[in-house]
């Protein structure tokens, strides 16, 4: 058995996988969950966390105040929340190539290239932290980054504005479909996925619409919406299954 965790900006969901099928543990408040808290059996974990690594190292966390403890004397592998994504999105779709985003509290991007996940030098697909214009400052501590216009914590009464669909009228939403457009004229995708407490609930048709219209026919994927807030935790789950695997 394994256990999925995702450790978000706000939130931290925890799933168990089975013989290929995932049983959902719940979701906690990222400020007090700690691994101790879960009294169940596992062999291995995997986890999903919105922090950046390189080489195994932690490089930088913007939107995490503060990174629970995962002490555990099992197996574990530990991953970037948008590369879990990407894989169950890969998983879900049965595609090989895709490009995933995430957007909650910040805005994570997940790419899988022939099954795998790719991370260039350690820290590829960072979409959120892409200049798009302007001046407004980041939570990494640059200006004018997507995530300054699109990450939840960057857009005023989100709920309402997903409610009332006037998400759709925003700069914020328009530049994210100008990076999401700029990332499939590099990569290519099958599919193009997007999850998250926010992303998961965008319009699959709006998205494909206002996307399509920025890129050429020949080059237009499949869109998914993933309304799945457990879908990080799931892919930790699968990519501590196939590492341990290999
Ligand atoms: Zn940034």
């Amino acid at each position: 058995m394994i256990l999925g965790v995702d450790i978000g900006g706000t939130n931290t969901d925890v799933v168990l996988l089975e013989d290929d099928v995932f049983e959902v543990l719940g979701s906690f408040k990222t400020k007090e969950f700690d691994l101790s808290k879960i009294k169940v059996d596992y062999d291995v974990l995997g986890v999903g966390i919105a922090v950046w690594f390189k080489n195994g190292k932690l490089v930088g966390a913007p939107n995490l105040e503060r990174i629970p403890s995962l002490e555990t004397e099992k197996p574990k592998v530990v991953d970037n929340d948008a590369n879990c994504f990407a894989y169950f999105s890969s998983y879900l779709t049965k595609k090989k190539n895709v490009l995933s985003l995430t957007v909650g509290t910040g805005i994570g991007t997940g790419i899988v290239i022939e099954g795998r996940v790719y991370r260039g030098d350690g820290l590829a697909g960072e979409l959120g932290h892409t200049f798009v214009g302007g001046r407004r400052k980041c939570k990494c501590g640059g200006y004018g980054h997507l995530e300054a216009y699109f990450g939840g914590w960057a857009i005023k009464d989100i709920k309402e504005k997903l409610e009332n669909g006037s998400i759709y009228d925003t700069r914020g939403f328009r530049l994210f479909c100008i990076a999401v457009s700029n990332a499939i004229m590099l990569l290519n995708p099958e599919v193009v996925t997007f999850g998250g407490r926010i992303g998961g609930r965008l319009s699959e048709e709006i998205l494909t619409e206002e996307i399509s219209k920025l890129i050429p026919e020949v080059f237009k994927p499949e869109f998914r919406v993933v309304k799945d807030d457990y879908a990080v935790a799931k892919g930790a789950s699968l990519l501590a299954r196939d590492s341990i695997r290999k």
